[in-house]
């Protein structure tokens, strides 16, 4: 079967090609991004491999001329796909996922370093300051952890943090009974007021949208700490920049932010980025920021590209 890659990276041409072997699959590999321009990369193929560039009707309509059966996106989300459409045509659409290891790992660490104030610790350091100033972290163990959204990662999260002693506090509509073995199930309200230290862990929704606000911060205890690798939008950051500059939340950690979607994964070093907030962010020492790279290991890269051929294999022989 004949693949078109869309958008592949130099660090997957590896993988593309060891996976490529696995499932006995013709793979032209190209990095531009699935546009009109690019649709003929497509003439021939079964199926095509894509990641978050939106695909609309035009280009399906194109790729359905060429015989295209599947559509895989080696991301999770799938909006940026009109699947709807795409199914009406008889192209399947799928998505895939991934270990949650990498992005709960990563979540850890980026508590760790905002309570031990490893942002300032590390370019002081770079300036030879030497000094103990302001710097005299908090203990893990001492404090109450509330972890918001129990899915795949966020009881990832619970588990590993259950090693530190902490107290663990866990909101989600949906309860486990896996998570109940590690951490006590709250109401939002209970964990806002008692948690030292708030993690998210929910899918953007309509009701998730904007959770974390002046209103919910105003009810949480002085000097929070709080962690988002979820998606930017769960934060209101004006009003997040507004509690960090009256030391309200006394730090964060985000691997997201609301308008990255223009800006992450791409290099500026010689322009400007033209987001205000990020850079208010990004100059403030007790905010960790990084470009939505939770996810970026050897093992869910590796996931990603599996799963998406496997799709393909499978949509396009008519599973
Ligand atoms: P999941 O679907 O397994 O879990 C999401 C959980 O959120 C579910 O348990 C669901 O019941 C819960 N939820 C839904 N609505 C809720 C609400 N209103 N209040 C509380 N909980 C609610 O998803 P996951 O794989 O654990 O991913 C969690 C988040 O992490 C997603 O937003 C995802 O996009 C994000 N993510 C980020 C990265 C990264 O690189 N930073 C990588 C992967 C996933």
């Amino acid at each position: 079967m004949k693949i078109a890659v869309y958008s592949c990276r130099k660090d997957e041409i590896h993988l593309f090609e060891q996976y490529g072997k696995e499932y006995d699959a013709e793979l032209v590999l190209s990095p531009l991004p699935p546009t009109k321009e690019t649709a003929r990369l497509a003439e021939g193929c079964t199926a095509v491999d894509i990641i978050t560039t939106p695909v609309g009707r035009e280009l399906i309509d194109i790729w359905h001329s060429y015989g295209v059966k599947a559509i895989a996106t080696r991301t999770v989300g799938y909006e940026h796909v009109d699947y709807e459409y795409a199914e009406s045509l008889g192209i399947s659409v799928s998505n895939v996922s991934y270990t949650p290891h990498t992005v709960a790992e990563y979540t850890v660490m980026a508590m760790l370093m905002a309570i031990r104030k490893m942002k300032a610790i590390i370019t002081r350091y770079m300036g030879q300051d030497f000094s103990l100033k302001e710097i005299r972290g908090r203990e893990l163990c001492n404090m109450t952890v509330g972890v918001i959204g129990t899915g795949k990662i966020g009881e990832t999260v619970i588990r590993n943090l259950s090693g530190f002693g902490c107290r663990i506090l866990a909101y989600d509509v949906f309860e486990k009974d896996s998570v109940r073995r590690f951490a006590e199930y709250c109401s939002l309200d209970a964990l806002y007021r008692e948690a030292d230290l708030i993690t998210l862990h929910t899918p953007a929704l309509p009701e998730t949208c904007g959770m974390i606000n002046k209103n919910t911060i105003a009810s949480m205890k002085d000097g929070v700490v709080l962690i988002n690798m979820a998606r930017g939008v769960l934060v209101n950051t004006a009003d997040l920049i507004e509690a960090l500059e009256r030391g309200k939340v006394a730090a964060a950690a985000l691997d997201v932010v609301e308008g990255e979607s223009a800006i992450y994964y791409k290099d500026f070093k010689y322009k400007p980025v033209g987001h205000h907030e990020m850079a208010i962010l990004q100059a403030m020492p007790n905010v960790i920021m990084t470009p939505h790279t939770a996810f970026f290991t050897d093992e869910a890269v590796g996931d990603m590209i599996r799963y998406s051929i496997e799709h393909c294999i499978k949509a396009g022989s008519g599973e």
